[in-house]
């Protein structure tokens, strides 16, 4: 095994001292873990399309299909096309039933 040499540098954006696992290149920005994470594009949905290949669905909006929620009665809009003879929540009960759900799977 091969022992990872470390080598101290100071990050550019915190100016706190750290270590990175390669060697720092003068006049090159370094960044300690932290920053690092802080730097990194981290956007919710469709934003990076270089690596949005498996998320071609997020391209077009979502088709929305109405429903009757089964547990409140009121009229709801959902992301999928509801199924015959199962019951559909709104997002209120949808978000209720999941909260009891996970309660009674810890018990
Ligand atoms: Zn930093
Ligand atoms: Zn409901």
């Amino acid at each position: 095994m091969e022992e990872r040499k470390m080598y101290k540098a100071i990050c550019s954006d915190c100016g706190k001292e750290c270590e990175v696992p390669f060697k720092p290149t003068p006049g090159k920005p370094v960044r300690c873990q932290d920053c690092f994470r802080k730097n990194r594009p981290q956007r919710s949905f469709g934003g990076n399309r270089r690596f949005g290949r498996d998320r071609r669905f997020d391209r077009r909006p979502r088709e929305m299909h109405k429903a009757i929620c089964a547990e409140c009665g009121k009229e709801c809009e959902v992301p999928f096309k509801p199924t015959e003879g199962k019951p559909v929540y709104c997002k209120e009960c949808f978000a209720k039933r999941k909260e009891s759900q996970n309660n009674s799977e810890e018990f």
